[in-house]
């Protein structure tokens, strides 16, 4: 150990009253204050704030800390200072300050006493902000929530756009960007639009080994089936969480009918009565929260046992983080999804109104949504490999933890199956998305297929002896395996990798698990 080492350990201690660094805070930590570009990827509840608050009180000078929540800054501000006696040590710069305040905040940088500046984006771009930072000297800058830069993640600001022409001119400053959510997609906008390819990036593992992954099918029995799993999941708590507000509202009433004490929570009721149900669920005066994804953001409420999805979400990224607040103290967290391509086909509708760009986005996630809905492998090794994440389904820790794992699909040999798919991505040279390769297989044509005139080839048409569904779920098994991958550029445009061509060249084995099918039942004793 060095001294460096030792020291790091000490401040930890000082500031913080922790011990040990979690996860990969401390080479975070040492690469920031090594002046490094650097690029942190963790889930929420690993750390992340720590990574740039302790560096930023330990350097010379004050840090800027880039994030998109007014209401988050201050919480953060509130516990910097908690850790000293002098409350300059941190401040948000907003429009809420009146000019005596904003004073008082220059002042504490410039007289060195403030470490950590919290602002909003929409501040960055002001021209006196940026004039008075140009003459201070800035440690470096933290850019949380650092996907908010992509269109590809789940909460796009164009603000965050300016972001990286403005830091230049602060001078030669280093960048740390750190999210929760990165797909290789937007992990690749991150690094691009921060012009930081050089970044150090430190990624932790996505994987929640204590949380149990379901998907069942909607029917319209859905309120009984959602009543009958609260209540053998009696005296836990638990959230529901549905799209619409009108939807959260009519849950709630009919799960307070059914015996279950519930709240209502979305953004349509006044702020008061919001405070009060998020208090009745943190305080455990109910046990269940129906809510729009209004609810959630900063919750920490450690022992969630159970994340309903009434509707499918918009993305996994959501999926990901609103299922992240079940089992957060490491005990049982269930997580049961509604699944119906209807549902599928309203969120189509209602994006259909959006600009064609946005649109096309949408629909690439949604597409994402439905095959993890629909897939009968492993839901963890789905998600995590969305991540950028390989998952050992056999030995992987929660390897068990899924419906499709507990009740496994009968398997069927596909190798000759997935030999065709490959050579048709082969030899139609990497134009087409899914689509159009199961087109191919099937023998059906649309305006692409013509236009390449993929419908003259001698392979169009073999795969005949299967259905659209089929291919699709192989496709998808295909990917996940890494023998094809989508393009990060064209998202979606599937691309053969080397062990895909070694595979056609020595094809082995490949297990497909069939399609789950489900049944609906009537249940005549639940009141609705
Ligand atoms: P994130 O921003 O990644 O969601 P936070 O920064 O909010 O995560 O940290 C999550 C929790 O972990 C907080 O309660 C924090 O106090 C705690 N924590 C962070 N670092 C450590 C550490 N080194 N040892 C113990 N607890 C830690």
């Amino acid at each position: 150990m060095n001294s460096n080492e030792i020291d790091l350990h000490k401040e930890l201690k000082k500031y913080f009253g922790f011990s040990q660094f979690k996860g990969l805070q401390e080479q975070v930590v040492k690469s920031i204050t090594q002046k490094k570009n650097t690029f942190v990827i963790m889930p929420t509840g690993g750390g992340k704030s720590l990574c740039y608050q302790l560096p930023a009180l330990i350097q010379k000078g004050t840090a800027i800390v880039v994030s998109p929540l007014i209401a988050l800054m201050k919480n953060q501000v509130d516990a910097i200072r908690s850790l000293s006696s002098e409350s300059g040590i941190a401040h948000v710069l907003n429009s809420s300050l009146n000019k005596t305040e904003i004073n008082q905040v220059k002042k504490d940088i410039t007289s060195g006493i403030t470490k950590l500046l919290y602002v909003a984006p929409e501040s960055l771009t002001k021209e006196e902000y940026v004039e008075f930072l140009k003459g201070v000297t800035i440690s470096f800058v933290a850019i949380d929530e650092a996907h908010c830069i992509s269109e590809w993640g789940h909460d796009f600001r164009p603000e965050y756009r300016n972001l990286r022409s403005i830091i230049k001119q602060l001078g030669d400053v280093p960048i740390i960007g750190l999210t929760a959510t990165a797909t290789p997609k937007v992990q690749e906008d991150i690094l691009k639009n921060l012009d930081m390819s050089d970044a150090a990036v430190f990624k932790a593992s996505f994987n929640r080994p204590n949380l149990f992954y379901e998907v069942r099918t909607k029917t319209k029995n859905v309120e009984a089936d959602i009543i009958r799993f609260i209540k053998q999941k009696k005296g836990k708590s638990g959230i529901v969480y549905c799209l619409s507000r009108k939807k959260v509202e009519e849950i709630a009433e009919v799960l307070q009918v059914n015996g279950i004490s519930a709240v209502p929570y979305h953004a349509g009721l006044d702020a008061k009565t919001r405070a009060k149900h998020q208090d009745m669920f943190l305080m455990e005066d109910v046990e269940v929260v129906v809510a729009t994804i209004a609810f959630g953001m900063g919750i920490d409420k450690p022992d969630v046992r159970f994340v309903i999805h009434h509707d499918i979400p918009k993305s996994l990224e959501s999926y990901y983080q609103e299922t992240g607040r079940a089992g957060r103290d490491g005990g049982e967290g269930h997580c049961l999804a509604y699944y119906s391509y209807k549902d599928v086909e309203k969120l189509e509708k209602f994006m259909s109104g959006k600009p064609v760009a946005e649109q096309d986005i949408g629909f690439a996630l949604l597409q994402e949504v439905v095959a993890y809905a629909e897939t009968s492998m492993s839901r963890r090794k789905f998600l995590l490999h969305y991540f950028g994440e390989e998952f050992d389904g056999e030995t992987g820790e929660g390897a068990d933890m899924d419906d499709n794992v507990r009740n496994p699909k009968v398997k069927v040999e596909a190798q000759d199956n997935v030999k065709k798919v490959l050579e048709i991505v082969r030899d139609t040279k990497h134009i087409y998305k899914s689509k159009e390769i199961v087109y191919t297989l099937i023998g059906r044509v649309n305006a692409a297929i013509k236009a390449h005139r993929t419908d003259s080839q001698p392979y169009f048409g073999i795969g005949k002896d299967h259905d659209e569904r089929y291919w699709m779920a192989l496709i998808r098994q295909v990917l996940v395996d890494g023998l094809l991958h989508k393009d990060i550029e064209t998202y979606g445009i599937l691309k053969i990798s080397n062990k895909g061509l070694d595979f056609i060249q020595n094809p082995t084995s490949f297990m497909m698990s069939e399609d789950h099918e489900y049944s609906e039942e009537e249940d005549e004793s639940i009141i609705t």
